[in-house]
């Protein structure tokens, strides 16, 4: 038997979850669920968003799946689970099921992975006044000659590209695309950068990238720009395998890709770094439909397939995201984000009977 440790978070992430644990549970997966305090109720009886013993629960457990952010309680909960366990490699699988509500003529066959570089480039947010930053390289130029102390009043961020960080994301890629490829995909890593913009650091991550790659014959290679990927991951999504990026431009690209494939309700993630992960949807709290039990489980159900599979449950796994399939082949308890009617209760139960049948 093993142990998970399920946090919710804010917003629709306590539905989607407790959805998410009840099947497990009714499905007979070896699971124990635990839950722990955090967030803004654990800010209240314990003067803190993350207590000591709430991480002491993760650390021990096999699998932590969390449910959405919303305020800055959860935030802190992230910060914690993610940037502070240095989480790096955030995995985000993009997968057309056929009966999801893509808005493409021709979805059939989306079957990709985001991966985001999780600890760096522009995040967790590095930011301060200009004034300062002028003051510090006041030599600092754009390539049309403009200096920092030119602007006046503002503010910046700084967006950091290091070898170790890159190397590290690079090399999971490859590994990804190694593993996906023996599983029958295409066994192709794709870069996205802006380096003919930013030549520096976005050109240092590409060069990085590409080294690494030389390491793999094995597997296909090719570079786009950020505004081209994105073009392409609407146009043409099924020549996708392994796109690796950088922070920012891996959490626009999924929500884009998520789209094509059917919504950000379908789009589950995890998060891995070296001896750490954690499992969560890629949506939001979704303050607009929080409270009214319609938000779909899908992503969150995903997610913990991925931590399922992470833990060394792949049959568990493998069923779960089948059953899921079954599901929107059979479309009758669709949640209204893909045009149904049911509540989230209503799929989960769905996906139950298909386990159960399947
Ligand atoms: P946050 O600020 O917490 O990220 P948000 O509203 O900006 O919240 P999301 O929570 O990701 O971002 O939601 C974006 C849109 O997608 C909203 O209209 C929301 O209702 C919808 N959405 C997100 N997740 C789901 C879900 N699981 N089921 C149905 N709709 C969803």
């Amino acid at each position: 038997m093993k142990t998970i440790v399920a946090l919710g978070g804010e917003g629709i992430g306590p539905e989607v979850v407790d959805a998410t644990c009840e099947l497990l549970l009714a499905g007979g997966v070896p699971v124990k669920v635990l839950t722990a305090p955090h967030g803004e109720a654990a800010l209240k009886t314990h003067g803190t968003p993350v207590p000591d013993e709430t991480k002491r629960l993760c650390h021990q457990a096999d699998g932590v799946l969390f449910g959405a952010v919303g305020g800055p309680a959860s935030v802190a909960v992230i910060t914690y689970l993610r940037w502070q366990q240095d989480a790096y490699a955030n995995v985000r699988p993009i997968k057309y099921y056929p009966g999801a509500a893509s808005p493409l003529t021709n979805p059939t066959g989306i079957d990709l992975i985001i991966l985001r570089e999780n600890s760096e480039g522009l995040y967790p947010g590095r930011e301060g006044d200009l004034s300062d930053l002028a003051r510090a390289l006041p030599d600092l130029s754009d390539r049309a000659g403009k200096r920092l102390g030119d602007f006046g009043e503002g503010r910046f961020a700084v967006k950091v590209v290091s070898r170790r960080g890159t190397e590290r994301i690079a090399r999971f890629a490859c590994e990804l695309a190694r593993k996906r490829k023996a599983r029958g995909h295409q066994g192709k890593v794709t870069c996205v950068t802006k380096s003919n913009v930013l030549r520096r650091s976005d050109g240092y991550f590409r060069e990085i990238v590409e080294q690494v790659v030389q390491g793999y014959p094995d597997l296909a290679y090719e570079h786009f720009y950020v505004d081209d990927a994105a073009r392409r991951l609407v146009r043409f999504p099924q020549s996708m395998d392994v796109v690796v990026t950088m922070n920012l431009y891996g959490d626009i690209l999924s929500d884009v890709a998520a789209e094509a494939a059917g919504g950000l309700g379908i789009a589950p993630s995890g998060c891995l770094g070296d001896r750490w992960a954690y499992f969560e949807s890629v949506h939001g709290s979704a303050p607009d439909i929080a409270g009214k039990g319609i938000a779909n489980p899908t992503a969150a159900i995903l997610s913990a397939a991925m931590m399922l599979e992470h833990m060394g449950l792949a049959a568990e796994a493998e069923c779960l995201e089948q059953a899921v399939a079954r599901v929107y082949r059979d479309g009758k308890a669709l949640t209204p984000d893909q045009g149904g009617k049911a509540t989230t209760k209503e799929f989960a139960q769905a996906v139950l009977a298909a386990l159960r049948n399947g």
